[in-house]
């Protein structure tokens, strides 16, 4: 084991602050990346308040952190696809069993056996595993993506969880190509959303709360903006929409876009928000709609959209910030106030 530098919240009422945690000793199928740059995800705020106890518990201390962008600086003996140098990220996952149907079906994050990255339990050195918000960390090769050095690293980061949240979806609801396609919430997964629907050709059109993001929304990508406290341009754009990806991360009445989509209309969520949404029964029924969610993506489809945003070099919209600022940036991201993810510089972390 070797010490690290890392940022850990002690209790759900304390801020983050500096810590010094242990990672292990390299397997031989391990890989030890020096981290560069971590995504604050709002995944991050919820754990780390221990919004999500009744479903996942957070266990103190929370090291979180899941859009992760750094060197490799060793590999085990067993490794193959990565060497020392290279530019690699560590998403919402580091391990699984490797062997269940979903794993084999490339959809790791659904393994009953997987660990994510922070607040799972740890099968190496016990307690919880430890994220991104730290200096160095240890994955199994089998969950260490490759990322395009044409990319900026800062803005490659949030590829890792806000890029394959939103890419996941689009892909998998078939070809959007000239489809009405609306994206709610422009945050860090909205924007990424935005960006990916697109790329892949649909008519987008952004929901958002923040009159103030409108510009922002167009220059993004989005041919539309609609501000949903707007009753009327709401209504005028009820029945229209083929595919709603709906990233909100708080309480809100989903049943209002739900009378957005059209006949056989899907909205997705995505966004988590602690307390459960009332769906309307008749706002289904009526025009055969229906709700979904989705949770990430599997290794293979995040090594696919990292290759396709190094194709069209797509990178998240960030604000680079040293590590040290961190508990302003959460109650700025409560505040929608950020444009569009922040990403942590490590270097202010071996600094400091
Ligand atoms: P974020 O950057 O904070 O963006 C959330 C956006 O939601 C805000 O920018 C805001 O957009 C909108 N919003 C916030 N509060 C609202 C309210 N009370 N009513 C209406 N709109 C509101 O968060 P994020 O990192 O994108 O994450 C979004 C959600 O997705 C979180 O719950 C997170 O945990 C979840 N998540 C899920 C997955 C998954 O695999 N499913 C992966 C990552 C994250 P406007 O200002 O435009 O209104
Ligand atoms: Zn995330």
């Amino acid at each position: 084991m070797y010490d690290a530098k890392a940022y850990s919240a002690a209790s759900a009422v304390e801020p983050l602050a500096p810590a010094t945690i242990q990672r292990r000793d390299l397997t031989d199928r391990d890989v030890q990346i020096e981290i560069m740059f971590c995504g604050i995800c709002h995944s991050d705020l919820h754990t780390v308040r221990d919004e999500w106890s009744s479903v996942m518990p957070t266990t103190y201390p929370c090291v979180p952190g899941h859009e992760i962008v750094g060197q490799v600086v060793a590999v085990g003996s067993a490794v193959t696809s990565f060497k020392e140098g290279d530019l690699a990220g560590v998403g919402c996952l580091v391990d699984s069993d490797h062997s269940c149907d979903n794993c084999r079906h490339g959809v790791e994050q659904f393994c009953p056996d997987g660990t994510f990255t922070y607040n799972w339990p740890d099968k190496h050195l016990g307690g919880v595993t430890y994220g991104g918000y730290s200096e160095s960390i240890v994955v199994d090769e089998s969950f260490v993506l490759s990322v395009p050095t044409n990319l900026d690293p800062a803005g490659a980061a949030p590829l890792l969880c806000a890029g394959i949240t939103t890419y996941s979806p689009i892909r998998r609801w078939g070809d959007i190509k000239g489809k009405k396609v609306g994206v709610v919430g422009l945050g860090g997964l909205g924007h990424m959303g935005v960006k990916f629907a697109r790329a892949f050709g649909a008519h987008v059109v952004v929901f958002t709360t923040s009159p103030g993001k409108k510009e922002d929304a167009l220059r993004l990508g989005a041919h539309e903006v609609i501000i949903s406290t707007d009753a009327e341009t709401m209504q005028e754009h009820a029945g229209t929409f083929d595919f709603i990806l709906d990233t909100i991360s708080a309480d809100h009445d989903i049943n209002a876009y739900i009378n957005m989509l059209g006949l056989d209309g899907n909205i997705t969520l995505v966004g988590a928000p602690e307390t459960p949404l009332p769906v309307s029964a008749f706002a289904l029924l009526f025009g055969r709609k229906s709700v979904s969610g989705s949770l990430i993506g599997g290794i293979a489809e995040t090594q696919e959209m990292l290759d396709f945003c190094g194709e069209h070099d797509i990178t998240a919209d960030v604000e680079v910030i040293p590590i040290q600022t961190i508990n302003e940036a959460y109650e700025r991201m409560l505040k929608s106030d950020v444009k569009y993810r922040f990403s942590i510089d490590m270097t202010s972390l071996r600094a400091g």
